[in-house]
């Protein structure tokens, strides 16, 4: 729907998504410049005249890495800055944001202006943090941008999905393990509505720590063996160590090996260095998938310790939780969904892709947020009939209530709503001040009725109606769900929205091995 904001983006540490809520379904974009690909890596290289984003950024990597810049999320809200020796500046996490949301501007090659957008953050991201995120969206051009949580975005997308009746009164946990962060959520559907009902985070554990871990305490002790080295590890970390750059260069040779790894039990790398007695090392070296889950194992387990304090916090045993909904790039390594099965007792379920579904969500529900500004501009329309409508954008009913306050003279004027498949139409009916209808709904699915107006000879009248869009089914529910931990507080002095906190968590305290609750849970709603 035109007045809708419809665009939503996943801003990753390592990847980026963007996608669109077109008529109920939700489009991921791919890269034009990218072979179509729909992640776009939250790298920036630059160049003494020019920027680049994305795969290409990460060419740049081993040949000129302090100017090659990523991983800046897990900064934002901080007053660090990065430094670009090639530009002789520094950059914020903000500002570097902001250069990958223009990119992703870049996927939508409709034409169209991207002006609202919702951006998703981590649960574990705080107001300022929040803040620095729709800071970034603002610098990058939006004039409108709504945050949402990511776990709720990857809850709305995978409700979206399955509209099975087996989630009636469900809840699940939603595992979130990215590039950069982990997050997990505790999620409840009651009488149709969805809702979150505790979060647990981290912010600095994901996929690139299992990079470095590769190449740490994997690839680095494979090349000390295979030549004559000291201390290689500083050598390549340390500005001035003389493999300086190469750690980055290995790191993305890591990640290789990784995501191999998660579909073989083995993989071999290509290595070509000279170590420091100036021999020449060209060697393939071959790595299990046992030696890759040895060094990931007490990440992973502190995950699961993360998942068990919400289900501690919660009083929840494993027979009251459906199933962990995976999510993020690092849930496709079988040892996480192994792992977390086998310590939790709990299903894993992996329905969902798990690289693009925080994107996905977001869209559903940039689907169901207005346009704040354009409402504004809408106003200043010259139409001679302005339509005031109130109808639940989302409903579990099989009729859906609506009513409309007409503006205007509506003497000898006739309306007529019809649904779009053709499933529904009230003929003309006589205008008056104050109209209403009981608006029949096809059942989990996006239902979209016009509303138009005629005159005498059965001629349109221009009104200011937008189409009426109704979805029935899960997801966004009645009060939209991100309300109920994602305090959006529009601030009217500034214009705009930010982030507070809405749901107040459960403070514990630990007594004789037990924990006990010294606050009730509440959430707040606006
Ligand atoms: P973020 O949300 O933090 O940007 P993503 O959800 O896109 O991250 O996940 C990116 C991480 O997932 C990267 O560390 C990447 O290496 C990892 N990843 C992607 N595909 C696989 C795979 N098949 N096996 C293992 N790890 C993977
Ligand atoms: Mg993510």
């Amino acid at each position: 729907m035109e007045n809708m904001i419809n665009f939503g983006i996943d801003l990753g540490t390592t990847n980026s998504v963007i996608a669109k809520f077109v008529k109920g379904e939700v489009q991921v974009f791919t890269n034009p410049t990218d072979f179509g690909r729909n992640t776009l890596p939250s790298v920036i290289a630059f160049r003494k005249d020019r920027i680049f984003v994305g795969s290409k950024a990460q060419e740049f990597a081993e040949k000129d890495p302090k100017n090659v810049i990523s991983r800046f999320k897990r900064k934002m809200g901080t007053s660090e800055s990065y430094k670009i020796p090639v530009l002789n500046q520094s950059k914020s996490p903000i500002e570097l944001s902001a250069q990958i949301l223009k990119e992703l501007k870049n996927f939508v090659q409709s034409g169209e202006t991207l002006d609202s957008v919702v951006i998703t953050i981590p649960a574990s991201f705080d107001t300022i943090q929040s803040n620095a995120t729709k800071e970034a969206g603002l610098q990058a051009g939006f004039k409108q941008v709504i945050l949402l949580q990511e776990p709720i975005a990857a809850s709305l997308a995978y409700a979206n999905k399955k509209k099975d009746k087996e989630l009636a009164d469900g809840q699940w946990l939603v595992y979130d393990l990215g590039g950069g962060t982990f997050d997990v959520a505790l999620v409840k559907i009651k009488e149709g509505e969805m809702k979150v009902l505790d979060h647990e985070g981290d912010n600095f554990l994901g996929g690139t720590d299992f990079d470095d871990e590769i190449v740490r305490k994997l690839i680095i002790p494979k090349l000390e063996n295979a030549g004559n080295f000291s201390d290689l590890e500083s050598q390549m970390t340390s500005a001035s160590g003389k493999y300086n750059g190469k750690f980055l260069a290995y790191r993305f040779l890591a990640e290789k090996l990784k995501i191999a790894l998660s579909s073989q039990t083995s993989e071999e790398i290509n290595v070509q260095i000279t170590d420091e007695e100036g021999n020449d090392i060209d060697e393939y070296i071959s790595f299990s998938r046992s030696e890759f889950e040895n060094i990931i194992k007490s990440s992973v387990d502190t995950t699961i310790e993360m998942v068990k304090k919400i289900l501690v916090h919660n009083s929840l045993g494993a027979k009251d939780l459906q199933f962990v909904l995976m999510v993020g790039g690092s849930t496709f390594i079988p040892f996480v969904r192994k792992r977390v099965e086998e310590m939790l007792q709990i299903p894993v379920n992996c329905d969902i892709d798990p690289t693009t579904a925080v994107a996905i969500g977001a869209a559903y529900y940039a689907g169901t947020k207005p346009k704040s500004f354009e409402k504004n501009e809408k106003k200043k329309k010259n139409v001679s009939l302005k339509i005031r409508m109130a109808y639940g954008k989302a409903s579990k009913e099989k009729e859906e209530y609506f009513a409309a306050r007409i503006e205007g003279n509506t003497n000898g004027l006739t309306y007529r709503i019809t649904r779009e498949d053709g499933g529904f139409d009230t003929g003309l009916k006589p205008l008056s001040k104050q109209i209403s209808e009981d608006l029949p709904l096809v059942e989990n699915a996006y239902n979209f009725f016009k509303f138009v107006v005629y005159d005498t000879q059965n001629n349109i009248i221009e009104t200011d109606a937008e189409l009426i869009g109704i979805n029935s089914g899960y997801g966004i529910t009645g009060q939209p769900l991100p309300n109920d931990i994602c305090l959006e507080v529009d601030d009217l002095e500034l214009g705009r929205t930010r982030l507070e906190l809405i749901f107040q968590k459960i403070q514990f305290y630990q007594s004789e091995n037990n924990y006990k609750t010294t606050k009730q849970d509440t959430c707040k709603r606006f």
